[in-house]
């Protein structure tokens, strides 16, 4: 048998209510904040990840599913959507008609990490950019809508953490002032740490190996050298927060694991989903769309990790299952061709019934009604066709009554719209 490929799942549907109960009520929200929906290709030239991302980050170094295409081209799965969004934005001319604009797009992503649980190589992911603004209230605003949409979900236990990563004018001199206290860790730090001690020490914060981060419990902190700017922006964002009542911790070793953040960073954390306990995280790119070849234009936003959060929920055991409404047990030929009309009229009226294709028994068709969980039956033989009245059976009080053939199907909607 062939199976699934390592780190890649199915979603059965026995999941897919939830997914999609989560799709609809975050799309919803979105649009209500101002965003606009962008499809972008699963599949970009490599090049635009290793410039955006960074080629010294976890995720272009190992994790990328790169391949050379039949004309010798470089691509790559992607790992992430803000680079091909940017990418978008720029090749488009978006900026030119509108700099300042909101976009957001959905789907898979690919990373070949180690699986585990809450980690797999092809992901999800809900993705908010806001382009245009350098105003911290931009920031602030974006989290009031991922914590909104944690909020709508009802998800508990999960806690916002922020941080500021400074600018090109302050971070050079924090990661001067962290490599000597890194210097001082060369027994405690794991091999790719020391290997990017030099050239990316900043990464070290998002090692996620215990000796490592135990060693960078010490480390000095990012937020004691940003400058008067990135300070004040930084102000502005927890004033912002406060002012909408939303808690935050501000955790100064939150770096993300992609190079191209400055300023605000923030993460979305649950402690129930055990080590891979990020469900969302964000924070603003002001360099990346110069970067790409685009304008000046700075940039914020955030990725919810969809499978995450459908964990969360599906053990909080809300249960979004969509049973049918309606089953028709038919018994006879006749009321079995009857039943085959009335099923698709149902269909038609928005109510979801199923019938018995194979003639069973009754005691079968009651069971098969019972399993699927609907709320009504209908029970029709020839008899009752010829009676003109067929039995509707209300599978929670047991309740049984006499509705008539003529106009069946209006009457039987009409019932189950108005439980
Ligand atoms: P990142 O782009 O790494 O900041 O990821 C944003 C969000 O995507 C994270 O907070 C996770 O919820 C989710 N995510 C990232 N990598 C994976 C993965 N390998 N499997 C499942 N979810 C992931």
């Amino acid at each position: 048998m062939i199976r699934l490929v390592r780190g890649f799942k199915d979603i059965l549907p026995s999941d897919t209510a939830l997914w999609q109960h989560v799709e609809v009520l975050v799309r919803e929200l979105l649009e209500d904040f101002g965003f606009s929906e962008l499809r972008i290709p699963i599949l970009e030239q490599t090049e635009l990840f290793a410039r955006s991302i960074g080629t010294g980050t976890d995720i272009v170094e190992k994790e990328m599913y790169t391949f050379i295409d039949r004309s010798g081209d470089s691509l790559t799965l992607r790992p992430e959507a803000t680079a091909s969004v940017v990418r978008a934005y720029i090749e488009h001319g978006i900026y030119a008609k509108t700099p300042e604009c909101k976009l957001y797009t959905t789907g898979p992503m690919f990373r070949r990490e180690r699986p585990q649980k809450g980690r797999y190589r092809q992901f999800y992911q809900i993705n908010a950019e806001v382009f245009g603004l350098h105003d911290p209230r931009a920031d602030a605003e974006l989290i009031l809508l991922l914590m909104t949409i944690v909020g709508r979900l009802e998800l508990s236990g999960a806690g916002l953490h922020i941080n500021s990563l400074g600018c090109p004018e302050c971070r050079p001199q924090f990661r001067e002032a962290l490599k000597p206290f890194l210097r001082g860790q060369t027994e405690e730090l794991c091999s790719n740490c020391l290997r990017r001690r030099d050239k990316n020490p900043m990464r070290i914060f998002d090692c996620k190996v215990p000796t490592c981060k135990k060693a960078m419990l010490d480390a000095p902190s990012i937020l004691d050298y940003l400058c008067e700017t990135c300070r004040a922006h930084f102000e502005t964002v927890k004033s912002s927060l406060d002012r909408f009542q939303i808690p935050y911790q501000i955790n100064h070793r939150l770096v993300r694991g992609l190079d191209y953040y400055t300023r605000t960073t923030f993460e979305v954390l649950a402690e129930a989903l055990g080590a891979q306990d990020a469900v969302a995280g964000g924070g603003r790119y002001d360099g990346l769309v110069k970067a790409l070849g685009g304008p000046d234009q700075p940039g914020v936003g955030f990725a919810i990790g969809v499978d995450r959060l459908i964990e969360l929920l599906a053990a909080q055991a809300q249960s979004f299952e969509r049973r049918p409404h309606l089953f028709i047990a038919a018994l006879g030929l006749r009321a079995q061709d009857t039943a085959f009309q009335w099923v698709q009229e149902f269909r038609m009226q928005k109510v979801r019934a199923e019938m018995d294709f194979e003639n069973r028994s009754l005691k079968s068709q009651m069971r098969r009604a019972d399993k699927l969980g609907v709320s009504y039956t209908l029970i029709v033989g020839d008899r009752e066709l010829d009676d003109g009245a067929v039995v509707l059976r209300n599978m929670t009080t047991k309740e049984q009554e006499n509705v008539p053939v003529q106009d069946l199907v209006r009457l039987v909607v009409n019932r189950i719209r108005t439980e």
